[in-house]
Protein backbone atom coordinates (compact mmCIF):
# COMPACT_ATOMS: atom_id res chain seq x y z
CA UNK A 1 0.00 0.00 0.00
CA UNK A 2 1.51 2.93 -1.13
CA UNK A 3 1.40 5.97 1.41
CA UNK A 4 1.24 10.38 0.78
CA UNK A 5 1.34 13.06 3.27
CA UNK A 6 0.16 16.30 1.83
CA UNK A 7 1.38 19.33 3.36
CA UNK A 8 1.56 17.82 6.72
CA UNK A 9 2.33 20.41 9.58
CA UNK A 10 2.34 20.24 13.48
CA UNK A 11 3.12 22.10 16.10
CA UNK A 12 3.79 21.85 19.92
CA UNK A 13 2.64 25.54 21.66
CA UNK A 14 4.97 27.81 19.90
CA UNK A 15 6.87 24.51 18.29
CA UNK A 16 6.86 23.98 14.69
CA UNK A 17 7.55 20.43 14.23
CA UNK A 18 6.53 19.91 11.24
CA UNK A 19 6.33 22.21 8.63
CA UNK A 20 4.44 21.58 5.14
CA UNK A 21 6.01 18.38 4.88
CA UNK A 22 4.81 16.23 1.24
CA UNK A 23 6.42 12.96 0.61
CA UNK A 24 5.43 10.10 -1.08
CA UNK A 25 6.38 6.26 -0.46
CA UNK A 26 5.67 3.85 -3.75
CA UNK A 27 3.57 0.46 -2.86
CA UNK A 28 6.55 -2.26 -0.99
CA UNK A 29 9.24 0.38 -0.58
CA UNK A 30 11.42 0.22 2.46
CA UNK A 31 12.20 3.97 3.21
CA UNK A 32 14.06 5.46 5.81
CA UNK A 33 13.54 8.82 8.21
CA UNK A 34 17.13 10.14 8.98
CA UNK A 35 17.74 13.21 10.71
CA UNK A 36 18.98 14.73 13.93
CA UNK A 37 17.01 14.92 17.26
CA UNK A 38 14.35 17.05 17.04
CA UNK A 39 14.11 16.83 13.46
CA UNK A 40 10.34 15.54 13.42
CA UNK A 41 11.07 12.09 11.89
CA UNK A 42 9.12 10.54 14.95
CA UNK A 43 6.37 12.90 14.69
CA UNK A 44 6.55 12.49 11.59
CA UNK A 45 5.61 8.16 12.09
CA UNK A 46 3.25 9.02 14.51
CA UNK A 47 1.29 11.17 12.17
CA UNK A 48 1.65 8.34 9.44
CA UNK A 49 0.40 5.86 12.82
CA UNK A 50 -2.36 7.29 13.67
CA UNK A 51 -1.24 8.36 16.65
CA UNK A 52 -0.55 11.90 16.91
CA UNK A 53 -3.04 14.01 14.84
CA UNK A 54 -1.65 16.88 12.56
CA UNK A 55 -2.90 20.19 12.37
CA UNK A 56 -3.07 20.45 8.80
CA UNK A 57 -2.13 18.60 5.53
CA UNK A 58 -3.62 15.00 4.39
CA UNK A 59 -2.22 11.55 4.56
CA UNK A 60 -3.54 8.55 1.71
CA UNK A 61 -3.23 5.08 2.00
CA UNK A 62 -3.21 4.51 -1.75
CA UNK A 63 -6.07 6.83 -2.91
CA UNK A 64 -7.87 6.57 0.32
CA UNK A 65 -8.04 9.75 2.50
CA UNK A 66 -7.14 8.30 6.04
CA UNK A 67 -6.41 11.66 8.12
CA UNK A 68 -9.16 10.79 9.89
CA UNK A 69 -8.67 7.23 10.99
CA UNK A 70 -7.72 6.13 14.24
CA UNK A 71 -4.65 4.60 14.61
CA UNK A 72 -6.54 1.09 15.34
CA UNK A 73 -8.39 1.86 11.59
CA UNK A 74 -5.48 2.31 9.35
CA UNK A 75 -3.81 -1.17 9.76
CA UNK A 76 -0.34 -0.20 10.20
CA UNK A 77 2.21 -2.39 12.62
CA UNK A 78 4.42 -0.20 14.90
CA UNK A 79 7.76 -1.33 16.44
CA UNK A 80 9.49 0.83 19.00
CA UNK A 81 12.84 1.18 19.98
CA UNK A 82 12.23 -0.17 23.62
CA UNK A 83 10.49 -3.55 22.90
CA UNK A 84 7.18 -3.47 24.43
CA UNK A 85 6.97 -7.30 24.50
CA UNK A 86 4.43 -8.12 27.46
CA UNK A 87 6.55 -9.71 30.02
CA UNK A 88 4.31 -12.00 31.21
CA UNK A 89 3.57 -13.64 28.01
CA UNK A 90 5.35 -16.11 25.96
CA UNK A 91 6.92 -14.97 22.69
CA UNK A 92 4.12 -17.18 20.70
CA UNK A 93 1.60 -15.26 22.99
CA UNK A 94 3.27 -11.82 22.35
CA UNK A 95 3.22 -12.42 18.31
CA UNK A 96 -0.72 -13.71 18.44
CA UNK A 97 -1.70 -11.03 20.77
CA UNK A 98 -3.44 -8.36 17.89
CA UNK A 99 -4.69 -11.89 16.77
CA UNK A 100 -6.49 -12.78 19.77
CA UNK A 101 -7.80 -9.14 21.00
CA UNK A 102 -9.46 -9.36 17.79
CA UNK A 103 -11.03 -12.16 18.30
CA UNK A 104 -9.40 -14.72 15.79
CA UNK A 105 -9.78 -18.34 15.72
CA UNK A 106 -7.36 -20.61 17.85
CA UNK A 107 -5.96 -22.39 15.30
CA UNK A 108 -5.60 -19.38 12.67
CA UNK A 109 -3.50 -17.52 15.46
CA UNK A 110 -1.39 -20.59 15.98
CA UNK A 111 -0.90 -21.25 11.97
CA UNK A 112 -0.18 -17.61 11.17
CA UNK A 113 2.55 -17.71 15.08
CA UNK A 114 4.28 -20.66 13.36
CA UNK A 115 4.60 -19.19 10.17
CA UNK A 116 6.10 -15.62 11.48
CA UNK A 117 8.13 -17.64 14.17
CA UNK A 118 9.65 -19.14 10.76
CA UNK A 119 10.08 -15.67 9.10
CA UNK A 120 11.58 -14.34 12.20
CA UNK A 121 14.17 -17.71 12.52
CA UNK A 122 13.08 -18.33 15.95
CA UNK A 123 11.61 -21.38 15.48
CA UNK A 124 11.53 -23.56 19.14
CA UNK A 125 11.50 -20.40 20.94
CA UNK A 126 7.58 -20.02 21.27
CA UNK A 127 7.19 -20.61 24.88
CA UNK A 128 10.15 -18.17 25.92
CA UNK A 129 9.59 -14.94 27.92
CA UNK A 130 11.05 -12.19 26.87
CA UNK A 131 13.33 -12.03 30.18
CA UNK A 132 14.99 -15.19 28.46
CA UNK A 133 15.46 -13.59 25.08
CA UNK A 134 18.40 -11.48 23.76
CA UNK A 135 17.74 -7.92 22.70
CA UNK A 136 18.01 -8.69 19.43
CA UNK A 137 15.84 -11.95 20.03
CA UNK A 138 13.00 -9.45 21.37
CA UNK A 139 13.08 -7.01 18.56
CA UNK A 140 12.72 -9.58 16.36
CA UNK A 141 9.58 -11.32 18.30
CA UNK A 142 8.67 -6.99 18.49
CA UNK A 143 8.71 -7.26 14.37
CA UNK A 144 6.51 -10.47 14.21
CA UNK A 145 3.94 -9.04 16.52
CA UNK A 146 3.55 -6.49 14.14
CA UNK A 147 3.29 -8.18 11.21
CA UNK A 148 0.98 -10.55 12.91
CA UNK A 149 -2.14 -8.90 11.34
CA UNK A 150 -1.15 -8.51 7.68
CA UNK A 151 -0.76 -4.82 8.41
CA UNK A 152 -0.44 -2.59 5.03
CA UNK A 153 2.27 -0.69 6.72
CA UNK A 154 5.28 -1.58 8.85
CA UNK A 155 6.34 1.21 10.66
CA UNK A 156 9.40 1.00 13.33
CA UNK A 157 10.81 3.97 15.62
CA UNK A 158 14.58 3.73 15.78
CA UNK A 159 14.17 -0.09 16.26
CA UNK A 160 17.47 -1.19 16.58
CA UNK A 161 18.48 2.09 19.05
CA UNK A 162 18.56 0.41 22.07
CA UNK A 163 20.94 -2.74 20.92
CA UNK A 164 24.41 -2.64 20.76
CA UNK A 165 27.05 -2.57 17.51
CA UNK A 166 27.13 -5.69 16.79
CA UNK A 167 23.58 -6.71 17.06
CA UNK A 168 22.64 -3.90 15.08
CA UNK A 169 24.45 -4.91 12.68
CA UNK A 170 23.25 -8.09 12.29
CA UNK A 171 20.00 -7.01 12.41
CA UNK A 172 19.90 -4.59 9.82
CA UNK A 173 21.11 -7.35 7.19
CA UNK A 174 18.01 -9.30 8.80
CA UNK A 175 15.45 -6.29 8.17
CA UNK A 176 16.66 -5.88 4.52
CA UNK A 177 16.38 -9.85 3.63
CA UNK A 178 13.00 -10.08 5.71
CA UNK A 179 11.67 -7.10 3.50
CA UNK A 180 12.80 -8.35 0.33
CA UNK A 181 10.62 -11.41 1.36
CA UNK A 182 7.36 -9.93 3.01
CA UNK A 183 7.31 -6.40 0.98
CA UNK A 184 5.45 -4.94 3.17
CA UNK A 185 5.84 -1.03 2.56
CA UNK A 186 7.91 0.33 5.69
CA UNK A 187 8.99 3.03 7.21
CA UNK A 188 12.13 3.40 9.86
CA UNK A 189 13.58 6.32 11.74
CA UNK A 190 17.04 6.17 12.37
CA UNK A 191 19.46 8.70 12.94
CA UNK A 192 22.35 6.94 11.80
CA UNK A 193 23.48 7.33 8.33
CA UNK A 194 25.31 4.42 8.19
CA UNK A 195 21.67 2.45 8.90
CA UNK A 196 19.45 4.68 6.69
CA UNK A 197 22.06 4.01 3.94
CA UNK A 198 22.54 0.77 3.92
CA UNK A 199 18.77 -0.66 4.92
CA UNK A 200 16.93 1.44 2.98
CA UNK A 201 15.36 1.67 -0.79
CA UNK A 202 15.20 5.56 -0.47
CA UNK A 203 16.24 7.90 2.44
CA UNK A 204 14.11 11.02 3.80
CA UNK A 205 16.65 13.32 5.15
CA UNK A 206 15.09 15.70 7.81
CA UNK A 207 15.90 18.77 9.12
CA UNK A 208 13.92 21.23 11.80
CA UNK A 209 10.57 19.97 10.52
CA UNK A 210 11.48 19.87 6.94
CA UNK A 211 12.41 17.60 4.04
CA UNK A 212 16.16 18.30 3.08
CA UNK A 213 16.42 15.64 0.44
CA UNK A 214 14.66 12.24 -0.71
CA UNK A 215 16.59 9.64 -2.63
CA UNK A 216 18.77 7.07 -2.94
CA UNK A 217 21.56 6.48 -0.21
CA UNK A 218 23.90 6.97 -3.44
CA UNK A 219 22.36 9.56 -4.56
CA UNK A 220 22.38 11.56 -1.30
CA UNK A 221 25.61 10.78 -0.80
CA UNK A 222 27.10 11.94 -3.80
CA UNK A 223 24.85 14.51 -4.62
CA UNK A 224 23.83 16.24 -1.52
CA UNK A 225 21.09 18.89 -2.01
CA UNK A 226 21.92 21.10 0.66
CA UNK A 227 24.34 22.39 2.76
CA UNK A 228 22.67 20.77 5.91
CA UNK A 229 22.81 17.45 4.27
CA UNK A 230 26.21 17.67 3.82
CA UNK A 231 27.05 18.68 7.03
CA UNK A 232 24.89 15.71 8.81
CA UNK A 233 26.69 12.90 6.03
CA UNK A 234 30.21 14.02 8.31
CA UNK A 235 33.05 14.40 7.24
CA UNK A 236 33.41 17.38 4.73
CA UNK A 237 35.71 20.63 4.37
CA UNK A 238 33.91 23.89 4.15
CA UNK A 239 36.01 27.11 2.75
CA UNK A 240 34.87 30.32 2.45
CA UNK A 241 35.34 32.39 -0.34
CA UNK A 242 33.72 34.75 -3.07
CA UNK A 243 32.58 33.24 -6.93
CA UNK A 244 32.14 35.30 -9.40
CA UNK A 245 31.63 34.14 -13.03
CA UNK A 246 32.45 30.81 -12.06
CA UNK A 247 35.80 31.28 -10.90
CA UNK A 248 35.99 30.68 -6.70
CA UNK A 249 38.36 32.56 -5.12
CA UNK A 250 39.81 30.80 -1.91
CA UNK A 251 41.92 33.37 -0.11
CA UNK A 252 45.11 33.04 -2.79
CA UNK A 253 43.73 29.90 -4.43
CA UNK A 254 41.72 30.90 -7.44
CA UNK A 255 39.16 27.93 -8.90
CA UNK A 256 37.73 27.51 -12.00
CA UNK A 257 33.96 26.04 -11.98
CA UNK A 258 32.48 26.89 -14.77
CA UNK A 259 29.20 24.49 -13.74
CA UNK A 260 28.50 27.40 -10.88
CA UNK A 261 28.11 30.20 -13.35
CA UNK A 262 24.70 30.66 -12.19
CA UNK A 263 25.81 32.48 -8.62
CA UNK A 264 27.25 35.46 -10.56
CA UNK A 265 28.64 37.37 -7.51
CA UNK A 266 28.50 35.73 -4.22
CA UNK A 267 30.23 34.75 -0.81
CA UNK A 268 30.11 31.22 -0.75
CA UNK A 269 30.98 28.17 1.13
CA UNK A 270 32.70 25.64 -0.48
CA UNK A 271 32.39 21.59 0.17
CA UNK A 272 35.12 18.99 -0.60
CA UNK A 273 35.14 15.44 1.38
CA UNK A 274 38.42 14.55 2.60
CA UNK A 275 39.10 11.89 -0.03
CA UNK A 276 38.48 14.38 -2.66
CA UNK A 277 41.71 16.31 -1.78
CA UNK A 278 44.66 15.65 -3.31
CA UNK A 279 47.93 16.63 -2.14
CA UNK A 280 51.49 17.15 -3.82
CA UNK A 281 54.91 18.14 -3.21
CA UNK A 282 55.60 21.44 -5.33
CA UNK A 283 53.01 24.19 -5.98
CA UNK A 284 52.35 24.61 -9.73
CA UNK A 285 49.43 27.15 -10.52
CA UNK A 286 47.20 28.87 -9.04
CA UNK A 287 44.19 26.55 -8.13
CA UNK A 288 46.30 24.83 -5.20
CA UNK A 289 46.34 25.61 -1.44
CA UNK A 290 49.61 25.80 0.33
CA UNK A 291 49.08 24.30 3.90
CA UNK A 292 51.53 22.69 6.35
CA UNK A 293 51.07 19.85 7.80
CA UNK A 294 49.74 19.33 11.44
CA UNK A 295 49.16 16.27 11.76
CA UNK A 296 49.53 12.05 10.60
CA UNK A 297 47.23 9.45 11.14
CA UNK A 298 48.11 6.15 9.59
CA UNK A 299 46.05 4.45 11.53
CA UNK A 300 43.24 2.54 9.71
CA UNK A 301 42.77 1.33 5.78
CA UNK A 302 43.09 5.62 4.61
CA UNK A 303 46.41 8.09 6.02
CA UNK A 304 44.48 11.40 7.56
CA UNK A 305 46.16 14.58 7.50
CA UNK A 306 45.16 17.39 9.49
CA UNK A 307 46.38 20.59 7.73
CA UNK A 308 46.47 24.03 8.01
CA UNK A 309 46.38 26.45 5.50
CA UNK A 310 49.17 29.30 5.17
CA UNK A 311 47.14 31.66 3.74
CA UNK A 312 44.29 31.80 6.56
CA UNK A 313 45.48 29.52 9.14
CA UNK A 314 42.14 27.20 8.37
CA UNK A 315 42.19 23.97 9.04
CA UNK A 316 41.38 21.00 7.13
CA UNK A 317 41.39 16.79 6.75
CA UNK A 318 42.45 14.98 4.17
CA UNK A 319 42.31 11.19 3.31
CA UNK A 320 44.59 9.39 1.07
CA UNK A 321 44.86 5.85 0.26
CA UNK A 322 48.33 4.39 1.54
CA UNK A 323 49.80 4.43 -1.94
CA UNK A 324 49.19 8.14 -2.69
CA UNK A 325 50.62 8.64 0.91
CA UNK A 326 53.84 6.21 -0.41
CA UNK A 327 54.54 8.95 -3.19
CA UNK A 328 54.71 12.14 -1.05
CA UNK A 329 56.99 12.42 2.16
CA UNK A 330 54.50 13.42 5.04
CA UNK A 331 55.80 14.53 8.02
CA UNK A 332 54.03 17.35 10.69
CA UNK A 333 55.50 20.74 9.96
CA UNK A 334 56.31 20.20 6.28
CA UNK A 335 54.12 22.28 3.69
CA UNK A 336 52.74 20.44 1.13
CA UNK A 337 50.02 21.48 -1.78
CA UNK A 338 46.46 19.95 -1.99
CA UNK A 339 44.13 20.25 -5.46
CA UNK A 340 40.49 20.15 -4.33
CA UNK A 341 38.84 17.65 -6.40
CA UNK A 342 34.64 17.36 -6.84
CA UNK A 343 34.42 21.02 -5.14
CA UNK A 344 30.33 21.78 -4.46
CA UNK A 345 29.54 25.39 -3.94
CA UNK A 346 26.37 27.30 -1.91
CA UNK A 347 25.82 30.79 -1.23
CA UNK A 348 26.62 32.13 2.09
CA UNK A 349 23.57 32.67 2.79
CA UNK A 350 21.87 29.46 2.08
CA UNK A 351 20.06 28.30 5.18
CA UNK A 352 21.99 25.23 6.69
P1 LIG B 1 14.60 12.00 18.17
O1 LIG B 1 15.55 11.36 17.21
O2 LIG B 1 15.28 12.69 19.31
O3 LIG B 1 13.47 11.12 18.60
P2 LIG B 1 12.88 13.23 16.20
O4 LIG B 1 13.49 13.71 14.93
O5 LIG B 1 12.15 11.93 16.14
O6 LIG B 1 13.95 13.23 17.34
P3 LIG B 1 10.44 14.30 17.21
O7 LIG B 1 10.32 13.30 18.30
O8 LIG B 1 9.53 14.17 16.05
O9 LIG B 1 11.92 14.38 16.68
O10 LIG B 1 10.26 15.72 17.86
C1 LIG B 1 10.34 16.90 17.09
C2 LIG B 1 10.25 18.07 18.03
O11 LIG B 1 8.94 18.18 18.56
C3 LIG B 1 11.20 17.96 19.23
O12 LIG B 1 11.78 19.21 19.45
C4 LIG B 1 10.29 17.57 20.37
O13 LIG B 1 10.76 18.09 21.58
C5 LIG B 1 8.97 18.19 19.97
N1 LIG B 1 7.86 17.36 20.46
C6 LIG B 1 7.57 16.11 20.08
N2 LIG B 1 6.45 15.66 20.73
C7 LIG B 1 6.05 16.67 21.54
C8 LIG B 1 4.95 16.83 22.47
N3 LIG B 1 4.06 15.88 22.64
N4 LIG B 1 4.88 18.02 23.11
C9 LIG B 1 5.76 19.00 22.90
N5 LIG B 1 6.80 18.91 22.04
C10 LIG B 1 6.95 17.76 21.37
Amino acid sequence: MSIMLQDVSKTFGNFIALDRVNLEVPDGELLALLGPSGSGKTTLLRIIAGLEVADSGTVLHGSEDITEYSARDRKVGFVFQHYALFRHMTVAENIGYGLRVRGAPKAKIRERVDELLNLIRLEGLQTRYPGQLSGGQRQRVALARALAAQPRVLLLDEPFGALDAKVRQELRQWLRRLHEEIHVTSIFVTHDQEEAFEVADRVVVMNNGRIEQVGKPDEIYNHPATPFVYQFLGNVNRFHGHIREGRLRLGDTELHLPEQRGLKDADVVAYVRPHEIKVRAQSGGSSVIAAIIKHVNAAGPLVRLELERTDDGSRMTVELTKEESSQISLQPGCQIFVELKNVRVFSEDHPV
